[in-house]
């Protein structure tokens, strides 16, 4: 195989050494001036930038007193110095250690199941399990292409791409094919589980490619868009707080990284030349020629605030190319969507959909432009790089992660919050200890009034979530800071687009099998209950009960108030009463769900099924796409986790194929 090699031309020489000698000499100059500063690091040859290489927080040294509540956040699985003084500035406190019960936990490789699974509703943690699914190269291009097949307009902005070993014969013969209308094209292999540029290689004949080897093959883009005469790819940073329901943010800047070689179109004499054909900061930090930058329009690394302004500068609608960025992030996600949810809901049983989510991610979307400005999806990182090594890391990722923190609006109060809530719980479940409508020495009048009291229950609770919800919705948009909101979004016709997508894509993953989980995505996402509506409900529900139609016996009298669509209903059940960039990590296997796990809770005598009330506003009586168990279940303890991978088919279909049904596929077996 060719081997790429580093290359650049004397002209080229030429053009930039004044400018690297320049920028070189006053990156000297700078680097004396923080010689002797604390905080400094030295890592590769780079200098970390840290908060305290900011003017501002270098003049202010603060005498720190100790806190009396801190709020201990977990940063020991971090090694970016970034986090810990955003965290710190944020008035957090960084445990010494590896401390389990932190607010906040901060892991740059990814996290198992069992260990989002042990977490206390009060805490939060940087990764969703599921998530290899779309950030694993072999994955998401799996899942893409099952969806673009039925949506081939929506999803066409992944280049074409084969898997291989197994997609080998069908790439050939597409190269055949396009010889045969006599038309050229390159091709791109990257190892399935690669990053940082490694393993990567250019191919002007598909038919050279190695047939064995477990490499993603893609079309290559041949006419990127160029600053400057360089190829540059994009890192966008896109902050999902929650997948129960989905809520994702679009970072307004990031990462413009270019390559370090001028393009030209790829052609056998430069296909090795990786300079020019990678963007990869940690292949082009090697090159003579990378550019450290000292102004905001210079260096190989520069910001999308930047590049917005160039392409407003040579008059580009700027706009239309963020509303398409946008939306192809959120298309990504919705495929995302049915490994998410499923993964999230076996590792957190108890939570009811809308309540605080344990996970967070932050995902570095790697994007180029075509000379059209059509964005193409490279690849998603679930651990972005956070190093520092330059001012512009620096301003961007502090920024992010500020940012991203805020609006995870930890609070030294969710903890006591918590412990309350877990008694009311306790205080609940002995309530139910009493008398059971399906006792047989209940009355009807005592079964209606039971069943009334228990649907008046329902919507108290329904109603507290919809004002939190409602609480969270406004902390968000004055917490937002350089975030928006891209999904849910306020563009009524694009929300109902995705809506629509996102059922779809459960339907795709579900085999046809998903209607449950169809009705449920059309009353979360589409028509959410309203405060009034609820406070509806539960005026219809007291008028009744004021009447007292439930001792009568009359029409009306056993069906209590209307129950609306989005009335949740409770199934008798089995209640058991006692009840790394460069430094980006590579992808391991993505997170496995515990199908095990589940099984077993659910034979496990005593386990509990949750009742239907518990799921979300507007759960239907067919709804209970959660594993059947009340009770926080551990993976068998001589189960790794990796093992647990190894079990998991890669898509949810295959294992409905392979008849092991998810919760959620039982879920909707019935609806
Ligand atoms: P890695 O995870 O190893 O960085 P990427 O998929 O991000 O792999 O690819 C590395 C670089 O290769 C990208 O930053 C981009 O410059 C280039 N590249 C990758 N895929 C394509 C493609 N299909 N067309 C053109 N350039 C590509």
């Amino acid at each position: 195989m060719p081997s790429i090699k580093q290359s650049g031309s004397l002209s080229s020489l030429a053009d930039r050494q004044d400018v690297s000698l320049s920028s070189l000499t006053s990156y000297a100059r700078k680097l004396d001036t923080v010689a002797g500063q604390a905080n400094r690091r030295v890592d590769n040859k780079h200098v970390e930038f840290t908060e305290s290489d900011r003017p501002k927080s270098a003049s202010s040294p603060k005498k720190k007193r100790k806190k009396k509540n801190p709020i201990i956040v977990n940063l020991s699985g971090t090694r970016y110095e970034v986090i810990r003084q955003m965290a710190e500035k944020l008035g957090f406190t960084p445990s010494k250690d590896d401390d389990p019960n932190g607010y906040l936990i901060w892991n740059d490789s990814f996290v198992s199941a069992e260990r989002i699974n042990e977490l206390k509703p009060f805490q939060r943690i940087n990764h969703f399990p599921g998530m290899g699914e779309i950030t694993r190269k072999d994955c998401l291009a799996r899942n893409m292409l099952k969806v673009s097949k039925e949506f081939p307009e929506e999803y066409s902005f992944m280049p074409k791409s084969w898997i291989l070993p197994s997609d080998y014969s069908q790439l050939v013969n597409y190269s055949k094919d396009l010889k045969s209308k006599k038309k050229s094209k390159t091709f791109i292999i990257k190892p399935s589980n690669g990053a940082q540029g490694h393993g990567i290689q250019l191919f002007k004949n598909a038919e050279k490619i190695p047939a064995t080897e477990h490499f993603i093959v893609q079309e290559y883009i041949e006419k990127p868009f160029l600053l400057d005469g360089y190829k540059f790819d994009l890192r966008i940073y896109v902050l999902i707080t929650s997948c129960d329901p989905l809520r994702v943010f679009l970072f307004n800047d990031g990462l413009v990284r270019m390559s370090t070689e001028k393009y030209q179109n790829p052609a056998e004499s430069n296909i090795n030349h990786m300079y020019m054909h990678l963007t990869n900061y940690s292949v082009n930090k090697h090159n003579e020629y990378y550019e450290k930058g000292e102004t905001v329009d210079s260096g190989s690394k520069r910001s999308i605030a930047f590049l917005n302004e160039y392409l407003r500068n040579k008059d580009r609608d700027v706009a239309l190319m963020w509303r398409n960025i946008s939306d192809m992030i959120v298309k990504t996600l919705l495929v995302s969507m049915p490994h998410l949810l499923h993964a999230y809901r076996m590792c957190r049983p108890c939570a009811p959909s809308g309540s605080d989510s344990v996970c967070f991610e932050v995902l570095g979307f790697d994007v180029l432009l075509d000379r059209n400005l059509k964005p193409w999806l490279l690849e998603i990182n679930r651990s972005p790089s956070f190093g520092t090594d330059e001012k512009i890391d620096w301003d961007i990722k502090s920024a992010l992660i500020e940012n991203t923190i805020k609006l995870l609006n930890i609070k030294v109060s969710d903890k006591r919050r918590n412990i309350n809530a877990q008694k009311q719980e306790a205080q609940k479940r002995l309530y139910r200890t009493g008398k059971r409508p399906d006792a047989p020495d209940v009355s009807e009048y005592e079964k209606r009034r039971i069943h009334f009291e228990k649907r008046k229950e329902e919507l108290k609770e329904l109603l507290a979530r919809i004002k939190k919800q409602s609480l969270r919705e406004d902390y968000d948009n004055r917490n937002m800071g350089k975030f928006r909101r891209i999904f849910p979004t306020e563009d009524k016709a694009r929300q109902e687009k995705y809506v629509r997508l996102m059922s779809s894509i459960f339907n795709i993953f579900m085999s046809g099998r998903a209607p449950a989980m169809q009705k449920e995505i059309q009353r979360i996402y589409k028509n959410p209950l309203r405060e009034e509506d609820v406070l509806d409900m539960l005026h219809e529900c007291e008028e009744f009960e004021k009447d007292g139609k439930y001792a009568g016996g009359g029409k009306g009298a056993a069906r209590g108030p209307k129950p609306l669509q989005s009335m949740p209903v409770c199934q008798p059940s089995p209640i058991d009463d006692s009840e790394e960039e460069d430094d980006e990590m590579t992808e391991g296997s993505p997170m496995s769900t515990p199908m095990t796990r589940r099984r077993s809770a659910k034979s496990r005598p005593g386990s509990m099924v949750r009742e239907q009330s518990e799921w979300s506003e507007g759960a239907s009586s067919t709804y209970n796409s959660r594993p059947n168990s009340g009770v926080r279940s551990r993976p068998p303890s001589n189960m790794s986790m990796s093992n647990q991978s190894n079990q998991r088919s890669r898509s949810l279909s295959r294992m409905v194929t392979s008849g092991k049904y998810t919760s959620l596929q039982r879920s909707t077996k019935r609806g």
